[in-house]
């Protein structure tokens, strides 16, 4: 690592954001350019469907404040996007028509939004949630009565039900499937989440597709599959994302489900990482390559490669885990197992107060809680451990979870 070196972070999102910093911490001296589209400086994303849509603007949470980027001599091009990657001359091409070279370069591009194709999709008020920008467009077309309707029971789409709900809304929620969550919890997580939503006043509509939105410049309807109208005046979308691979793949690299890395964040090309949602990534804990959204993923990654990167080679390998919070409910899930062959429940799995440990043989692989963050704690430590656990004592609430792990 020498001071005439060159880093350059593409994507100024959290990951990016994270990178940076964890470059001068291991103490790279050299330039440091990060290169972002949107004309924030990276933050988190996870106040935006939550506080900031119920009104709370202070929960912005930037990753480092503006003076950080100026005392580090982080060279910060926001609102500028980069276009083409050439991996011989090492070199990455803006929008703007400027180049940067680089000596080493992390891609952490994160993903956009699916979009809908569908009759009346371009109509106005119909929003989807990725950017601090969306948050405030959404937010600011929010009011009390306001109908709201949101294309997608998943976490992001349930979370805006609540807070929308919270501001006063009408809130109606069109799910395909016949489940909320239904790719990432368990089902008695899906039907603790059914019952708040419902009690909260949150009209969850199971297996109804969405077919087109109708209105006159801007929504009034949304026509599900089965051809019913329900009144809308706004609309949000929360039907997944994809992952931002163009750049890398435009330049050769492997891509298959996001940038396909090891379990240091290196790409197929030398000199070349990647970090955050953007990734396939090796865990070494699964022995395969598995591809996150979540915070902690975004985080920890990124600072694994960024030290990668610096010489300081740390491998990324944590149990994966990510939490979700809708009205006074808060969802944790803990673990990736293939399979398992039965969940022990320790509290009432008809309540939104339990959790879940997915078992196979005698071995904890993961965990799902609602509003047991202590248990949770205990249960990322255990998982995947050479400790073997007995059913009776998981289940027991007078046996402490702590001494599980004795
Ligand atoms: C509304 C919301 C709520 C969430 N809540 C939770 C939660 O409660 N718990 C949890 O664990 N996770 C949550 N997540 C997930 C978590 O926030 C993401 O996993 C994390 O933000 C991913 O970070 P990233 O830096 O990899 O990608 P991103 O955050 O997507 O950042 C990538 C950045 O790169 C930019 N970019 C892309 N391509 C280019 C290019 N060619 N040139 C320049 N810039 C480019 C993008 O515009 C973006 O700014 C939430 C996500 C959202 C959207």
């Amino acid at each position: 690592m020498s001071e005439s070196e060159f880093y350059v972070v593409v994507g100024a999102g959290h990951a990016g954001g994270r990178a940076v910093e964890a470059m001068r911490g291991a103490g790279f001296a050299g330039r440091i350019i990060l290169i972002g589209d949107e004309p924030h400086l990276p933050y988190e994303r996870p106040p935006l469907s939550k506080e900031l849509l119920q009104g709370r603007p202070e929960a912005h949470t930037p990753v480092r404040d503006d003076a950080f980027y100026a005392e580090n001599d982080i060279d910060c091009r926001l609102g500028q996007r980069a276009t083409t990657l050439d991996l011989d001359g090492k070199i990455v091409m803006l929008d703007d028509g400027s180049s940067v070279s680089y000596d080493k370069l992390l891609l952490a591009t994160g993903g956009a939004v699916r979009r809908l194709a569908l009759p009346g999709a371009d109509l106005a008020n119909i929003h989807y949630l990725r950017t601090l920008d969306d948050s405030r467009a959404i937010q600011g077309g929010l009011g009390d009565g306001k109908r709201v309707v949101v294309v997608g029971g998943g976490f992001i789409g349930l979370e805006v039900a609540a807070s929308v709900r919270q501001q006063g809304c009408a809130v109606t929620v069109l799910e395909m499937a016949d489940r909320l969550m239904g790719r990432a919890v368990l089902p008695e997580i899906s039907a603790a989440f059914l019952s708040l939503h419902t009690d909260q006043g949150v009209n969850i509509r199971l297996n109804t597709g969405i077919a087109s939105f109708e209105g006159d410049g801007s929504v009034s309807h949304a026509i599900t599959a089965d051809g019913e109208k329900i009144p809308a005046d706004m609309a949000v979308v929360g039907v997944g994302i994809i992952p931002e691979t163009a750049l890398a793949a435009d330049a050769g690299l492997a891509v298959d489900n996001g940038i396909v890395v090891d379990e240091f964040g290196r790409t197929s090309a030398p000199d070349v990482y990647a970090a955050g949602d953007v990734t396939n990534h090796l865990n070494p804990l699964y022995g395969r390559h598995i591809r996150l959204e979540s915070w902690q993923n975004a985080q920890n990654q990124a600072i694994a490669a960024a030290k990668t990167m610096c010489g300081d080679t740390q491998a990324y390998s944590e149990v994966p885990w990510m939490w979700s919070d809708q009205f006074d409910a808060n969802l944790q899930v803990a673990g990736m197992p293939e399979s398992w062959d039965r969940v022990v429940f320790r509290g009432n799995p008809r309540s939104t107060d339990f959790i879940g440990f997915q078992m196979a043989g005698d071995r904890l692989v993961g965990a799902m809680s609602v509003n047991r963050p202590r248990d949770m704690r205990v249960a990322r430590r255990l998982i995947g451990g050479d400790k073997p656990l007995d059913d009776a004592a998981l289940a027991d609430e007078s046996v402490s979870m702590r001494d599980l792990m004795r």
